[in-house]
């Protein structure tokens, strides 16, 4: 059992998680640096680099009395598991459609299948957990995670295409249920259009999971702005 203290200093980006905590004195208790810093508020999924007295180590660090340790926020954006696929936490409703929208694989589940559905989920098809609860990013199966700054949709988009840098594919995937979109011929989706789009529109598309029927002129002019601001910011040459 270690005993005396150490001090922890956390990045500003962190600041959100401990209030006016940071920077305190820590009193040690043979803890794990990993558990130390779980312990001031800070999940793991945000945490880069840590340094002791300047050397890099690993969470499972044993701090020693008198230790200076300091916590950097995680790189964006940082390497991952390619293809990259999310899975969201039930509160990410509107961010799960955006994710989709631009073509990329976002899981959910709703009505909520609670924390230990969604962690097995995350760990079974190696889904990065996307989630505004700290005690869920803390469960050990999660195969990755990462917590979401903003309530904000806008800003939630954001936040994962430069963390993660996933590839974009505007207007492939179905917003509804997450499948692949596929051409599809007037005749085949009539029955499943509003009044008159047939006569209206030539492009159309329909979902290959649930059949939803998807047409040039469907989407809002709002979601258009989404994916133009996305491509432009976006989709350039991958960082990681
Ligand atoms: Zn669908």
């Amino acid at each position: 059992m270690n005993d005396g203290e150490i001090t922890v200093r956390f990045a500003p980006e962190l600041g959100v998680f401990f209030g006016q905590r940071g920077g305190a004195p820590v009193r040690l208790d043979g803890s794990t640096l990993g558990h130390v810093v779980e312990s001031l508020g800070v999940p793991l999924t945000e945490v880069g680099t840590l340094l002791v007295d300047g050397r890099p180590v690993q969470t499972g660090h044993i701090p020693a009395d008198g230790e200076s340790v300091t916590v950097a926020a995680v790189p964006r954006p940082r390497q991952t598991v390619e293809p990259v696929r999310f899975l969201l936490d039930i509160h990410l409703g509107t961010l799960t459609r955006r994710l989709r929208l631009l073509g990329i694989d976002a899981a959910y589940e709703n009505p909520d299948i609670g924390d230990a559905a969604l962690a097995t989920r995350s760990a079974a098809e190696r889904r990065i957990l996307l989630s505004r609860d700290r005690g869920l990013l803390r469960r050990r199966e999660i195969f990755a995670g990462a917590y979401i700054y903003s309530h904000r949709p806008a800003e939630q988009l954001d936040d994962v295409l430069s963390r993660f840098a996933p590839a974009l594919a505007p207007w492939t995937r179905c917003t509804t249920c997450n499948g692949s979109l596929r051409p599809a011929d007037v005749d085949v989706v009539r029955d499943r259009l509003p009044d008159n789009t047939g006569q209206s529109y030539d492009t159309f598309a329909e979902c290959v999971e649930c059949g939803q029927a998807y047409w040039k002129g469907a989407h809002h002019a709002r979601l258009d702005a989404i994916v133009t601001d996305a491509l432009s910011r976006f989709a350039g040459p991958r960082a990681g």
